[in-house]
């Protein structure tokens, strides 16, 4: 992606009719992403209780997920799994970025899983109401993967996770092998969200999301260190040559634990999310 000068032009442009170039260290957050409605998309999906992949909630909220997204449809991916899929188109049709996340849930007795699936979700269905067409320059594919846990009853390793799990990224990534971009969400909405860069994702589009929350006021979100990686759904795009980064908080408490509740989403963290993932796609 093109890093952008827009949010910086127009903060100077803002300093000299006021004079007061100080204000330049203290701007105030951007404020067109609307966490509230990202903390409701959540609340509906917990609403469904546990959403393991192929299950009735899941197939459920599948149906409800597509009718939110533009241009929402399904994509097929093996054992009857379906994808969620919409598009803003942009002004280079051939030109993609994929925003990505899972709206399946870990298969554990009464797990519904806020965090670990649903903030994810929430912030990429309200992105993809957010942005407009034609708006920036490549066409931004929301994919919203099932299947991403692995089976139940598989060993919790990272090499049966990434064989028998991340189902509905591998068809996507199978799909969208010429991205520009692949942007992952996550663990984005607990309390004291922090996202250090994550050990696999991509340095150079980590320093550009990094400087998006920065001009979008919310650079605190996202300390200068990285985190040993973590095997997520971006690793298929990766694996393709697709600079990938995934915005994952994994000192989050609840991981796979039945706490991982409505208590722990934070409106200001999904919002701090979807304001910088935001800015990004408009530098892009
Ligand atoms: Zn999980």
């Amino acid at each position: 992606m093109r890093a952008a000068c827009l949010g910086a032009a127009t903060l100077a442009a803002a300093a000299l009719a006021c004079g007061c170039g100080a204000s330049i260290t203290a701007r105030p957050p951007a404020n067109r992403f609307d966490g509230a409605a990202a903390m409701r998309w959540v609340k509906l999906q917990v609403g469904y209780g546990p959403r393991p992949a192929g299950s009735r909630a899941s197939r459920a909220l599948a149906e409800r997920l597509r009718r939110a997204l533009p241009q929402g449809r399904f994509q097929p991916a093996p054992g009857g799994l379906r994808n969620v899929v919409g598009e803003v188109p942009g002004r280079d049709p051939g030109d993609v970025v994929v925003v990505g996340a899972h709206y399946d849930t870990k298969n554990i007795p009464g797990f519904v899983g806020a965090i670990d699936g649903a903030s994810g979700t929430a912030v990429a269905v309200q992105l993809a109401r957010t942005l407009g067409p034609r708006e920036v320059r490549p066409t931004v594919v929301f994919a919203l993967f099932d299947g991403e846990e692995s089976p139940r009853g598989t060993p919790d390793t990272e090499a049966v996770f990434v064989r028998r799990g991340l189902r509905g990224s591998k068809v996507a990534a199978s799909a969208w092998p010429h991205a520009r971009a692949m942007i992952l969400l996550d663990f984005v909405g607990n309390r004291h969200l922090s996202l250090p860069r994550e050990g696999y994702s991509d340095a150079r589009l980590w320093s550009r999301l990094r400087a998006a929350a920065r001009r979008a006021g919310f650079g605190g979100a996202f300390p200068d260190r990285t985190t040993g990686p973590v095997a997520d759904d971006h690793l298929p795009f990766r694996h393709r040559g697709v600079p990938a980064i995934d915005l994952i908080d994994f000192d989050f408490p609840c991981l796979h634990r039945r706490c991982d509740d409505l208590s722990q989403v934070s409106t200001r963290s999904l919002d701090a999310t979807g304001e910088s993932v935001l800015q990004l796609l408009l530098g892009s």
